[in-house]
């Protein structure tokens, strides 16, 4: 799967050849220059030795020549054989002649260096290793008699050299080999230790996949190769759906075993070759070869999607997962990394549209969606700043009594050259970024300000219900700007509901319970918004403190002639856990008939009014004042 980033020798184990030549070299000269030193001062030792010998001959023989005697000059010269450097010597009187001589025995005459004054030489010639000549004068009361040579031999000096010489290099080596030894095993450690921070920094050290970084490198490689011999592939990326989900209800631990599990399960859905990675927290990309046709792309990315569509046995629960796709295939929807990377995102995005659990190709309209979407946004963002927005409210009523009780602010949006353009569009792109928090804020100043009016003018107590996004919810000072927006507004907490969904919540449990715990706390009502098209399960709604929830639609619409049963079941578990219910969606009076008689507390749909501007439902509450009766 990796691929190694340097192709020659490590620069570590260059630099640690490059060293030990250089502790070759230095040990080299370092013993030449040992070798010198040594030379020298066994030179200058021999020859101050040679001169002590000269001149105690000199002292002995005065005598002898004085008195011409030869045999005992002789006599004292033999004496030097105790010493066994000295190869001769010879005693000259003042006149050049010599009276006495001696040569050691054993040593070959012709390679004997005969002692004569001629050879004495100064003390200059240090570095020579010529044989050494002294000279010591004899004398007797101060008058000379003659002169004493003694020729030193450096044949034992120079065995000696060799001897250390030896030594020497002996040591040298054993160094060498030391040194030799340490480095390849520091190089050998080194290369380990290089190898293990080239793999940490391309692997996702949870699932053992190639990271990020790797993969980008491999896809930029593999897409070259691609183009070199003309071969397709798809790029395919996974986004784990309601990951955040595991991650707050479970725990962060359960939901790193849920990624260690879905990497193994992708590994196991493609080939060897292919190349797997988690590119973020629950995104993955998968990169396989395509052999024939383009529609092998997202055949795979199905294959895929089934394969994670399945309970994951975690230590703690067992998880339902699934995930959303998006494919996008080189070189036909795009050449080159960022491309492929972008093409196959909104590919993905549009899954993410679709529902969970889906996989979608590339469509080059999709980039045409993608741009608009782009579009919308910057203008989105100058519409809030500049007020080009506004509201419409659509009434609820209380089912039992038919009294007008609350107004549903929905936001609209005429765009300067598409005209009106529906929240259903908009609002999902705000919810992409922080926007969301913009528009969010906006609305819920507008919405208290126009309620604040509506009661105070017509001396009533109508509340507003206004959409509040998870991303908003999320905020940590939520709580407060909404407490700021109502002192500011001067309308009273009980008056304000928030509408939040289901599955937003779902997606941030634990700081979605706290900010709802705080805005209760300040008398502000919730309502449960969408009931039914999340979770749909009535246990989590014991998990909210809602005041109210309102059934989705999609269940109301099939009323009275199917669909019953759950509505009737959602009444029921509302009521016992002490939650009003509101049907939205209403349209026919049949459905208003049956929902009245299966206890439902609030209705809201076109029916019964359709969203209007802030004079149509001013209209209202001066008309009910005059009549307020049941509504069926
Ligand atoms: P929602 O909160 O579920 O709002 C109810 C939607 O159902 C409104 O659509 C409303 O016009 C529509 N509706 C009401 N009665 C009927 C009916 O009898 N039949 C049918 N078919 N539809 C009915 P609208 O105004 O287009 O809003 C759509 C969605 O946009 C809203 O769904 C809400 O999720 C979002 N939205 C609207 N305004 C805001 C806002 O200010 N903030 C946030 N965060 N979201 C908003
Ligand atoms: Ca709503
Ligand atoms: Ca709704």
């Amino acid at each position: 799967m990796r691929h190694s980033r340097h192709p020659g020798p490590s620069p570590m184990k260059e630099m640690a050849r490059i060293k030990l030549a250089g502790f070759g070299v230095a040990l080299f000269v370092s013993g030449l220059v040992l070798l010198l030193y040594q030379a020298l001062s066994l030179r200058s030792a021999l020859t101050a030795d040679a001169n002590v010998q000269a001149d105690m001959i000199a002292d002995n023989v005065s005598a002898a020549l004085m008195f011409e005697d030869v045999r005992s000059a002789q006599e004292v010269l033999h004496s030097l054989r105790k010493v066994p450097y000295v190869e001769s010597a010879a005693i000259y009187t003042t006149d050049g002649e010599r009276f006495a001589a001696y040569a050691r025995p054993g040593v070959p005459r012709g390679e004997m260096a005969e002692a004569s004054p001629d050879h004495v030489k100064p003390a200059k010639h240090r570095l020579s290793f010529e044989d050494v000549f002294v000279a010591a004068t004899i004398a007797q009361n101060g008058k000379p008699l003659g002169s004493v040579v003694v020729v030193a031999t450096t044949q034992k000096m120079l065995d000696e050299l060799l001897h250390y010489a030896a030594f020497i290099i002996g040591a040298s080596l054993c160094a060498l080999w030391i040194a030799f030894v340490v480095t390849t095993r520091m190089s050998a450690r080194i290369a380990q230790a290089e190898k293990k921070l080239e793999y940490l920094a391309s692997t996702d050290p949870l699932t053992g996949l190639p990271n990020r970084r790797a993969f980008y490198e491999q896809l930029e490689q593999r897409l070259q190769r691609g183009a070199d011999t003309c071969s397709r592939a798809a790029l395919i990326l996974i986004d784990l759906d309601d990951f955040k989900t595991v991650n707050d209800t479970l725990g962060h631990g359960a939901g790193d075993e849920l990624l260690k599990h879905v990497a193994i399960a992708l590994r196991q859905s493609v080939r060897l070759a292919d190349l797997v990675s988690r590119i973020g927290g629950d995104e993955f990309a998968v990169l396989v070869a395509i052999a024939k046709e383009k529609a092998e792309g997202i055949r795979t990315a199905e294959r895929i999607a089934r394969a994670l569509a399945r309970p994951f046995d975690l230590p703690r629960a067992s998880i339902m997962a699934s995930a959303s796709l998006g494919v996008s295939v080189f070189p036909d929807d795009a050449a080159d990394v960022a491309s492929l990377v972008s093409s196959a995102d909104i590919a993905l995005y549009a899954a993410k549209g679709v529902g969970k659990n889906a996989a979608v190709e590339f469509h080059p309209s999709m980039t045409v969606e993608a741009r608009r979407r782009a579009r919308l946004d910057a203008q989105l963002r100058k519409a809030i700043e500049t007020d080009a927005l506004h509201l419409v409210y659509q009434p609820q009523f209380e089912c039992r009594t038919g009294r007008l009780i609350g107004a549903e602010a929905l936001v609209r949006w005429v765009h300067p050259v598409d005209g009106e353009i529906s929240p259903t569009e908009f609002v999902p792109v705000a919810e992409d970024s922080d926007l969301i928090v913009a528009l969010g804020h906006w609305v819920l100043r507008r919405a208290c300000r126009d309620a604040a009016r509506w009661n105070a003018e017509h001396s009533i107590d109508v509340h507003v219900a206004v959409n509040v996004s998870a991303r908003q919810l999320r905020q940590p000072r939520f709580s407060e700007d909404v407490k700021a927006v109502l002192a500011e507004s001067g309308l009273s907490p009980h008056l304000l509901e928030l509408e939040l969904t289901e599955s937003q919540l779902m997606a941030n449990m634990t700081a979605g319970v706290e900010a709802m715990r705080q805005l209760r706390a300040a008398g502000i009502r919730l309502s449960l918004d969408d009931f039914g098209t999340g979770y749909s399960s009535l246990s989590y709604l014991q998990a909210f403190p809602v005041n109210k929830l309102k059934i989705d639609r999609t269940f109301v619409n099939p009323l009275p002639r199917d669909g019953q049963p759950i509505v009737t079941a959602i009444i029921s578990m509302a009521h016992s856990f002490g939650i009003a219910v509101v049907a939205e969606g209403v349209e026919e009076p049949a459905q208003l008939a049956w929902l009245d008689d299966a206890g439902c507390d609030i209705v809201q749909g076109y029916l019964t009014g359709r969203p209007m501007s802030l004079e149509g439902i001013t209209d209202l509450f001066n008309s009910e004042c005059e009549d307020s009766e049941p509504l069926t």
